[in-house]
């Protein structure tokens, strides 16, 4: 997110610097969005797939 150019509607400085309380919330609501996205990365995923995937492969040869 490039919310640093984002440009208070109240104060109309740049919400990076949270120069008033709207910039202040509109800063920790953007915040608060980026380690979700951080979780939620590709990379993630594919390992966690890949060891589920492996879990998996593991069992069916224990039971066989
Ligand atoms: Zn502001």
């Amino acid at each position: 997110m490039t919310y640093d150019r984002l440009v208070c509607a109240n104060c109309a400085a740049p919400v990076n610097e949270g120069r008033c309380p709207v910039c202040r919330a509109n800063r920790e609501r953007l915040q608060q969005e980026n380690p979700l996205l951080a979780n939620l990365n590709p990379m993630t995923l594919i390992a966690l797939l890949a060891v589920l995937i492996a879990a998996v492969a593991l069992l069916a040869h224990q039971t066989v």
